[in-house]
């Protein structure tokens, strides 16, 4: 068989990362993700449908394992950023690949609680964790990323006397610009999360004494889908000299972690670094930074979402209406959009999309790919080159397997899609679809309302 890369052919095209790694073409050309072949699953399943492959998130899993004991002379632990995609599936498979996972909401933690993940590899992140959060985090074992004041006035409440001090990181805005959308930079001293650097010092201090809790790391996040190495670089230098502190005001802090935010390849122009290469540049630039400081290698923690998974999903859709508007533009609806797939109208977000069945047909018109929602933005593709499709085609949408369901919504009351696990030819559906009912669980009509007919 033919692999899609072979062909030279867009857009399923030869550069590396637009489809999952075991995308291939059956003998007629359709295009088959882990063994599956996706017309077949939009048949089977539905659509819109999110197809998930488990070649893909292993082998980007084992590269930040591998990569990590590479190039990195101490301890280390990837930890799998699960606001990315939270699912029972994907956190029994990031656990069995060894990694850890950082959760930020009590709905994530349940989740990877019962997709296996031991709460000793978990962290709990939030700029605003409830009580709740806090003391599911804290009875569990997790570690609690302090953000701010807040969160260790909560902490220094709920830990009863004489109990266990609680694990604590704390995240710090390490000042550090990066190119990226500016909802998803974090690293600047204008972002909501973390104490400010001037902080640190003061904090540690006032921790220094508190039975309550016991400081074992330090976190700072500069953004995400960044494809600069040097912002990274940056980073470990302003962590050791907070490690430093840390330690010299004799906090047992083991572990640095320095988030997530590599970068991947949604359209042929991205060029991300590979996740050895951001390793690497991490793993060196903290291992020189602690060792011109004169300090003991710290574990190396990182919390990558996007990198793991984002290459490993595609969204199959059917295609529907189409609409010609001479001389100005061809939109072509299908049969989802921003309720599935909120980042091109949250973010500006480009994608990359092709035809099931003919992936490699020539592009022979410029079409606008629209969502059916009732909204003028709702586009998923913008001035496409694509073969002409007819309705009743299906169509995927490349790199959706990060913040495409975990970002998901009910707007215009539309059900989210199934999301199904493919690997070596067999689909296993992890996530049921949505039907128009479900949607109706929670609404409560007041007796009155009801008299009024
Ligand atoms: N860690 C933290 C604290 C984050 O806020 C994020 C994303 O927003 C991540 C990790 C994951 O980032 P990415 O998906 O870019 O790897």
């Amino acid at each position: 068989m033919a692999t899609p890369y072979e062909s030279g052919c867009d857009p399923v095209s030869p550069n590396r990362n637009l489809a999952p790694v075991s995308a291939e073409l059956d003998d007629q050309g359709r295009l088959m993700v882990g063994g599956c072949r996706l017309s077949e699953l939009a048949e089977r399943y539905g659509t819109p449908l999110y197809v998930l492959d488990e070649q893909s998130i292993r082998a980007s899993a084992q590269e930040y394992r591998e990569a990590l004991k590479r190039h990195y002379p101490g301890d280390s632990l990837a930890v799998y950023a699960s606001k990315a995609h939270s699912s029972l599936a994907l956190t029994g498979l990031v656990a069995s690949e060894g990694l850890g996972l950082d959760a930020v909401s009590a709905g994530e933690l349940l989740t990877a609680f019962d997709g296996g993940m031991p709460p000793e590899r978990m962290v709990l992140h939030g700029n605003n964790k409830s009580v709740e959060e806090l003391a599911l985090a804290y009875s569990h074992g997790v570690m609690v990323v302090a953000d701010n004041q807040h969160d260790l006035d909560c902490l220094a409440e709920l830990v009863p006397k004489g109990g266990a001090p609680v694990r604590l990181m704390l995240r710090f805005t390490p000042g550090i610009e990066c190119h990226t959308h500016e909802y998803i930079r974090t690293g600047h001293l204008d972002s909501k999360f973390g104490f400010d650097p001037d902080q640190l010092q003061p904090v540690l201090t006032a921790l220094a004494g508190c039975a309550w809790a016991r400081v074992e790391g330090l976190h700072a996040h500069i953004g995400s889908q960044i494809f600069e190495l040097d912002p990274h670089r940056d980073l470990a230098a302003v962590m050791a000299d907070a490690l430093k502190l840390a330690r010299e005001l004799g906090h047992p802090v083991r572990d640095l972690n320095v988030g997530g935010g590599l970068g991947i390849r949604y359209v042929e122009s991205d060029d991300p670094p590979s996740i050895d290469a951001w390793v690497k540049v991490v793993a060196e630039a903290v291992t020189l930074a602690c060792r011109e400081r004169g300090l003991e290698l710290p574990r190396l923690m990182c919390e990558p979402g996007r990198s793991l998974v984002a290459s490993s999903g595609v969204t199959v859709y059917t295609v529907g209406a189409r609409k010609v508007v001479p001389g100005i533009r061809t939109y072509v609806s299908v049969d989802g959009g921003m309720s599935d797939n909120p980042r091109p109208i949250t973010y500006q977000s480009l994608y990359t999309a092709c035809l099931a069945d003919r992936p490699l047909a020539t592009a022979d018109e410029t079409i606008t790919l629209a969502g059916k929602h009732c909204e003028s933005g709702d586009v998923l593709l913008k001035d496409l080159p694509f073969p002409t499709c007819r309705s009743g085609e299906v169509l995927v949408v490349l790199a959706t397997g990060a913040y495409n369901l975990s970002m998901s919504s009910n707007y215009n009351r539309i059900p989210r899609p199934a999301a199904v696990l493919v690997h070596q030819g067999e689909a296993e559906l992890i996530q049921r679809r949505e039907q128009p009912e479900d949607l109706l669980r929670y609404d409560l009509m007041p007796d009155r309302l009801r008299s009024l007919k």
